[in-house]
Order: C-alpha cells, then structure tokens, then sequence
C-alpha cells in the first residue's frame, strides 16, 4: 500500500461528519509503462482493468466506496453530484452526499480539495493556468455558497512550481488580466533565463485566502511535479498518467 498524503478534518460544525483526502503520486497502483503505476485517469491511453483497480484503492484511502471523479476541461463550470461516476466537461464537483469520494486529477495542474463550514459540503477542483484566468476556484466557492455554506479549508496536491512552469509573455499576461493583484504576485515567477513562470499552487492559494479561507487551513500535501519522480508530470514526460486527491465526507 503507498498513499503520498492523507488526513482527516474535523467537522467544523457540530452535526457535521469528518471529511478524509488522500493525495496521490504515481507509486501504488496497477498501471505499467508510462502510466506506471497509480494513473487514475481513463482519457489518457492506459488500460481500463487498471485504472478501475486504481480508483477503486483510492476511494478507500479517502474512506469511501464510491468514487465520482472529472474529465476536466480547463474551464469554470462546477457540476453538483450525489452519484458515482465519470462527469466529463466540468472542472469543479461539489457533493453532500456522504461515502462517495470526488476526486479531482492532475499531472502538473493543480488537483484541489474544499471542505465547507457546514460540515456537510465539499468540492474537488482542477485548476491549470487557465482554471487561474477563468476562476474555477471561485466558481467552487460560489457553488458552495449557493449551498449555504463557505470554504474553511482546502488541500492542495502536487504541482509544476513557477521555476519549472516557463511561459510566453503573453500568458503571464493574461493571468495577470484576468487575476487580482495578490493572485499575479502569487502566481507568476521569475525564471532563471528571466522567462514569467507560472505557480498555479501558489495562485490558488492567494485565491484561496481573497475567499476568506485562513492561510493555516490551506494544506499543500506535494510537491513539484516535474522535480518530485513519485508524481506523474506531463510536462517532463508527455504520455503519462495522472494523480490526484480524493475527498469524502465519511458515513458515520
Ligand atoms: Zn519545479
């Protein structure tokens, strides 16, 4: 058995349900060759017997049966879900159902866990650079809010740093645009060779925090996807499987 991160938050309301996440790398799985070993996505080439068994290991590290998990889009839209399944073309999913894990993917974009205050709700969300520009992360506070409820904590997985995230101009740009001034400060960085790098980690978390989320309830359970070897990375590797964190609110 190998989980990267795993923790339990207390409800932080009475009435409410412990929530549990698990952050996953590439080791503990049952994929081979490039998506070796722990690639939890079914749209990039790996067989299907292995993702399922995969998926199926994960939605128990986060003390789950059920496992709903995104094709994401690289786009804002947020789908609720009370079901197990695949949801194709949304970036966000949002549940008070209870046993079922929502799992948001990632091999250098940013797989996101948001625990709301209700005790109840929780999200999982797939921020890239253009999730920053297009504010999935407020749109998941939105749909909450919507619910009743607010962000009081939020678990980041692995990620590209800045460093290892060069970009044209141009879309430092655009995340400058489209972001507020503590996001752009967050977010993009100074390579070596004086290129912008983009840190989506490091911009979520600013987001985070403009959403009223306390900084010491905002955990990052990994690193950098292109440094760290244990997590899958597009950008180093190209044909790859991809990690993510699971979120569940427990039954009982
Ligand atoms: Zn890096």
């Amino acid at each position: 058995m190998f989980v990267l991160a795993a923790g339990v938050i207390d409800p932080p309301t009475a009435g409410g349900r412990p929530v549990r996440w698990a952050a996953t790398g590439r080791w503990g799985g049952s994929s081979v060759g490039p998506y070796t070993s722990l690639n939890l996505a079914g749209y990039v080439g790996d067989g299907e017997p292995s993702v399922l068994a995969n998926r199926s290991r994960v939605t128990g590290w986060a003390g789950a049966s059920r496992l709903a998990v995104m094709d994401a889009v690289h786009g804002a839209d947020v789908a609720d879900v009370d079901e197990a399944g695949v949801v194709a073309g949304v970036d966000g999913l949002v549940t008070q159902a209870s046993d079922l894990a929502l799992v948001a993917l990632g091999a250098d974009c940013v797989p996101v866990a948001l625990v709301g205050s209700d005790g109840r709700t929780i999200a999982a969300v797939h921020c890239g650079w253009r999730g920053l520009v297009a504010d999935v992360v407020g749109a998941a506070a939105r749909r909450m809010a919507a619910l009743g409820t607010s962000v009081t904590h939020a678990v980041l997985g692995g990620s590209v740093c800045g460093r290892c995230y060069p970009v044209p101009p141009a879309r430092s740009d655009e995340v400058r645009a489209a972001c507020s001034a503590d996001v752009t400060r967050a977010a993009i960085v100074t390579c070596a060779d004086g290129q912008p790098g983009i840190d989506v980690g490091r911009g979520v978390g600013a987001r985070l925090v403009e959403l009223g989320v306390p900084r010491e309830a905002i955990h990052v359970a990994a690193g950098c996807t292109v440094e760290d070897a244990g997590l899958f990375s597009y950008r180093r590797d190209g044909l790859t499987g991809r990690q993510g964190i699971a979120i569940a609110r427990m039954a009982s």
